[in-house]
């Protein structure tokens, strides 16, 4: 019997004058033939090992080790808690996507001061200590736990009785201040932040205090549906307004918001435009429920003028997504790169996958980017096509390795105002990205019809118990500003620190 093919037979053949037993093909014993047998059973794995990171149970958040591992094409985390057994969550839909977006990364910068200590471990020491690998890119501030809202979906868990003071806001940004010096936008939320009955004071304090460059509220928008006069006054004082817009299905907002908003939110939209508010649109998208609503965002970014970005973002099972269990199936659990499919699949080719570069300043898994201008009456240019972004900042890796000099001479400008457009303190609209954006597009435009309208999609694979890497947690640059004036990775305070959060033992003021 041929057991490993031509060679077996070969040596199955005993050469003249061998001697039995001397292992040159003489017959084998049982034990050696069964073991034979047995080596024939043995198989390869199913997926690639790719490496091993820190994670936690998403039954009990124990720390444990989880392995990464491709298989299909797909990336997944596999971990196993000695109580409550063994996990896998789906990762990535587009392993070749996810292993080049690994590249995209850069070093962080150090905060000019730490508020917390290493004194045990991540993620118990947040705040950031001095193990943390990026500064501040994106600094929120709950101001409010009052909603008018019960979200199934929110993470926000709001007990109804609390609103921060003048004074501790004024703490809060002097901290930010110290750790920070100067932040490009700065966003107040809640809770619903127009519920705050100090709302206007707090935002002119915002924006007076040297820690701010600009401000932005994030809304569900009931309240600017229903009040010209507030959308007035935001647009009077330069107010960014980050619109919590789930697409234009009655049924989705019953089930992720419990109650039918869709006409609300069209009535928002109309008012903001109407006063030309800088809009900005924050869609999360759930399996089997609103991946439509990826297309409509993009559509009304692309048709109102005053909406300068959309961010879609995973629904991610904190807080009362946790607790009020909407189906969580974590062999398909919503991704970054499912949205970047999703992307593809509705918008026809306008927008595709090679559209979006990895932010490098937080850790590529986190977030990606694509910028997008008007050329002509209605169709849109891709930034990161017309400039090569990804080969670009692909430099932002290799300048630790190489002769950056020599090698980026041609390109360095680019580079710098790419820098500029890919981080996570972006704000689509401004001046400053405008600027970027006209600076590397110049060769570009120059014969054609391009308008100097910028759109920019953001996508935002926030993190939760089940898909936890404290490595990504580690390099994040967008942090919850808590009133005592620690920061905050948003993925690490949602999933470990909210419940402990001074704010939940102050009292009303
Ligand atoms: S996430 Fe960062 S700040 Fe928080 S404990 Fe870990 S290293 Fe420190
Ligand atoms: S998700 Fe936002 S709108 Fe909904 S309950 Fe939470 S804070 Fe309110
Ligand atoms: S908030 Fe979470 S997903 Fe976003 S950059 Fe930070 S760690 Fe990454
Ligand atoms: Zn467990």
């Amino acid at each position: 019997m041929a057991l490993f093919g031509k060679a077996r037979e070969d040596v199955q053949q005993p050469p003249p004058g061998a001697e039995p037993g001397c292992g040159c093909g003489a017959p084998l014993s049982p034990e050696a033939l069964a073991a034979i047998e047995r080596v024939k059973t043995k198989k390869d794995q199913e997926h690639i090992f790719f490496g091993a990171v820190q994670s936690v149970c998403p039954t009990c958040l124990a720390p444990v080790s989880g392995q990464l591992v491709i298989r299909d094409g797909q990336v997944h985390m596999r971990k196993f808690c000695s109580e409550h057994g063994r996990f896998e969550v789906l990762l990535a839909t587009d392993a070749k996507w996810w292993l080049r977006s690994l590249t995209q990364t850069k070093p962080g910068t150090i905060p000019l001061w730490h508020a917390t200590e290493r004194k045990t471990k991540c993620p118990d020491d947040c705040g950031l200590c001095e193990d943390h690998q990026q500064h501040t890119c994106y600094p929120l501030i709950e101001i409010t736990d009052h909603c008018d809202l019960k979200c199934p979906i929110c993470f926000a868990e709001n007990k109804q009785a609390w609103s921060m003071s003048p004074e501790q806001l004024q703490l809060a940004l002097d901290r930010l201040g110290q750790a920070e010096g100067r932040a490009e936008i700065v966003t107040l939320s809640g809770g619903e932040p127009t519920l705050h009955p100090r709302l206007m004071e707090l935002l002119e304090l915002t924006l007076k205090h040297p820690a701010a460059d600009k401000v932005a509220i994030n809304t569900h928008g009931l309240k600017i549906a229903r009040d010209e006069d507030l959308c007035r006054r935001l647009a009077d004082m330069g107010v960014y307004v980050q619109l919590q817009f789930d697409g234009f299905n009655p049924e989705t907002y019953r089930r992720l918001r419990g109650a039918d908003l869709s006409d609300m939110k069209r009535r928002a939209l109309d008012n903001l435009s109407k006063h030309k508010v800088k809009t900005l649109l924050i869609t999360t998208v759930a399996n089997d429920l609103n991946e439509d609503a990826v297309g409509e965002a993009i559509r009304v970014l692309f048709d109102r003028d005053n909406v300068y970005a959309v961010t879609l973002q995973p629904l991610a099972y904190c807080g009362d997504a946790r607790a009020n269990a909407l189906p969580h199936d974590l062999s398909r659990h919503m991704t970054l790169t499912t949205l970047l499919g999703l992307i593809e699949k509705q918008m026809g080719g306008v927008v595709n996958k090679e559209d979006f570069v990895s932010i490098p300043c937080s850790h590529p898994s986190c977030s990606a980017i694509g910028y997008f201008l008007k050329a002509g009456q209605s169709d849109w240019v891709s930034i990161a096509r017309i400039t090569h972004a990804d080969k670009i900042l692909d430099y932002l890796q290799n300048k630790l390795l190489i002769d950056a000099e020599s090698w980026m001479r041609g390109i360095k400008e680019d580079q710098a105002n790419l820098e500029t457009l890919w981080s996570a303190s972006a704000v689509g609209g401004a001046p400053k990205v405008q600027k970027a954006l006209s600076c590397c597009t110049a060769a570009y435009a120059k014969d054609r019809n391009v308008v100097g309208v910028s759109k920019m999609i953001g996508i935002h694979g926030f993190m939760d118990s089940s898909t936890y890497d404290q490595g990504r947690a580690m390099k994040c640059c967008y942090h919850f500003v808590t009133r005592d004036g620690r920061m905050m990775p948003f993925c690490n305070y949602n999933i470990f620190h909210r419940d402990a959060d001074v704010r939940r033992r102050a009292t009303e003021e």
